[in-house]
C-alpha cells in the first residue's frame, strides 16, 4: 500500500515545475509574533526548490494574526473594520519577516494583494497573471495574500485556501500544497475523536469528505478543513493535484517533492471541468440559493438537463440575473452551481410553474430555463464530466 502510494506521488510530481504553497496563520504565528522556525524552514525549502529550477508561488496568511500579536489581542476581533485594521498592521510585518528570511538566501520576494473582484475582471485577472509570470521569470518569489483592508464580505475570497486554489488555476500550476496545523484530512475531527484516521489518498472528493471535515478553524485561522477540501475540489477539477499536510513537519516541502508520504493527496480529475463552468462555479461570488425538488435533482444529475422553474421550491438570498447561485436539494445538499437567468424576486413569482407561464406572470421571458445546462456545473457526485458547448 505504502509503495503504491509513494509511486503514485512520485509519478504525479515528476513533471511538476510550478508550485503554489499555501501557509496558514496557525503555523506562521508563534507566541511572540511569527514562528521563525517555520518561516525559516519554509524559506529554506522554497529556496532549495527554486535553485533546482522550480517556480514557487507562496500564498501566505498571517496578516491579521500578526496585527493581533502587535496589538496584544488574544482573540480575533468580531468587527470587519477591526479585522481589516489588524490586517493593515500585520501585512507589512508579515512581508518584513519574509524579506528577512529570503534575504539570507539572496532571494527577492514580491508582495501581491488581490481581491476576488480582481479575478472576476478579465483585464485585472490577466494583469495579475502576467505580473506573477514576470516575477517568476526573474527568479522572484511572489507572496500573495487577500487585500483584506479593502474587501467587503460579499467580494471576499473568505479564506486563503480558496485564494490559493484560484491562484493555482490562474497560474496553471502543477501542484497546490496547503500547509496547516494538522496532518491532513481525517475521517473524523481529530481534535475531538482520538480514533480518527488520516486519509492518505483521495481519488475523487465526495460529499462524505465534506461531512467528515469541520469548518471550525483554529484560533488564528479562517476556514478549517472544510474550506481546504473546497479548495482541493476547485484545483483538482482543473487537473491540479493538491496535498493538505502539516506545516510543522520539518522540511515538509522537500518531503512532498520527493514523493514522501505525507498528509492527504487529492488526485487531479482527468476530465477537467471547462474554464467557463469553473469560472461560474468557483471564481465568482455565490449570491444566493435555489432549492429544488427531487425530480429536478434527478433531471440535473442523471439526465443532464437544464433547470426549469417547475422544479424550484424555494429561493434564498437576493440575486440578479447573471449572478452565480448555489442549487441545493430539500435537505440543503449542494447539487450544482450555475449562472441564473432570473433574479431572486422574479424566481419567487415563477417558482413551481411550467415555463409556459413565465411570460404571463412576469410580462416577459428571457428563457424557458432558469439556468441553462451550459451555465451549470453539477457539483454533487459526478465531477469533471461537464463539457462546454
Ligand atoms: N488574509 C488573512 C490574513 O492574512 C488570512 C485568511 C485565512 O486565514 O485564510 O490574515
Amino acid at each position: 500500500m505504502e509503495d503504491k502510494l509513494t509511486n503514485n506521488r512520485t509519478n504525479l510530481l515528476k513533471n511538476a515545475r510550478r508550485i503554489v504553497i499555501k501557509a496558514g496563520s496557525g503555523i506562521l504565528t508563534g507566541d511572540n509574533g511569527f514562528n521563525s522556525t517555520i518561516i525559516n524552514s519554509l524559506t529554506n525549502d522554497i529556496c532549495d526548490l527554486r535553485s533546482r529550477g522550480f517556480e514557487i508561488i507562496l500564498v501566505s496568511s498571517g496578516a491579521i494574526a500578526a496585527g493581533m500579536k502587535k496589538m496584544g489581542y488574544e482573540k480575533k476581533p468580531d468587527g470587519i473594520s477591526e479585522k481589516q485594521a489588524m490586517a493593515a498592521i500585520g501585512q507589512s510585518r508579515l512581508m518584513m519577516a519574509y524579506e528577512k528570511a529570503f534575504g539570507r538566501h539572496g532571494v527577492t520576494v514580491a508582495q501581491i494583494l488581490i481581491t476576488r473582484d480582481d479575478l472576476n475582471n478579465r483585464r485585472r485577472y490577466l494583469n495579475a497573471r502576467n505580473t506573477i509570470f514576470t516575477l517568476l521569470s526573474w527568479g522572484i518569489i511572489p507572496i500573495i495574500n487577500e487585500n483584506d483592508t479593502v474587501v467587503i464580505d460579499e467580494i471576499k475570497f473568505g479564506d486563503n485556501d480558496n485564494l490559493s486554489a484560484m491562484v493555482a488555476n490562474m497560474t496553471e500550476s502543477n501542484l497546490l500544497a496547503i500547509l496547516t496545523d494538522i496532518d491532513g484530512l481525517y475521517d473524523d475531527d481529530p481534535r475531538t475523536n482520538k480514533n480518527a484516521k488520516l486519509i492518505p489518498l483521495i481519488n475523487k472528493i465526495s460529499s462524505s469528505h465534506f461531512q467528515s471535515a469541520t469548518s471550525v478553524p483554529g484560533a488564528l485561522g479562517t476556514g478549517g478543513m472544510a474550506s481546504k477540501i473546497a479548495a482541493a475540489r476547485k484545483a483538482t477539477l482543473k487537473g491540479i493535484p493538491v496535498i493538505i499536510t502539516n506545516g510543522y513537519t520539518k522540511n515538509i516541502i522537500r518531503k512532498i517533492m520527493k514523493g514522501e508520504e505525507t498528509g492527504t493527496l487529492f488526485l487531479p480529475q482527468t476530465k477537467a471541468v471547462c474554464g467557463r463552468k469553473h469560472w461560474i462555479a468557483f471564481t465568482r461570488a455565490i449570491k444566493g440559493k435555489i432549492i429544488i425538488d427531487d425530480g429536478a435533482v434527478k433531471a440535473l444529475i442523471k439526465n443532464g438537463k437544464s433547470l426549469l422553474p417547475s422544479g424550484v421550491i424555494g429561493v434564498s438570498g437576493r440575486f440578479n440575473r447573471g449572478d452565480s447561485v448555489q442549487i441545493v436539494d430539500r435537505n440543503g445538499n449542494e447539487t450544482a452551481v450555475g449562472m441564473v437567468d432570473y433574479s431572486s424576486s422574479e424566481l419567487d413569482i415563477i417558482k413551481g410553474l411550467n415555463s409556459r407561464k413565465i411570460e404571463e406572470m412576469l410580462g416577459f421571458k428571457h428563457n424557458d430555463e432558469i439556468i441553462h445546462r451550459d451555465n451549470l456545473l453539477i457539483t454533487s457526485g459526478q465531477d469533471g464530466d461537464e463539457t462546454c458547448q
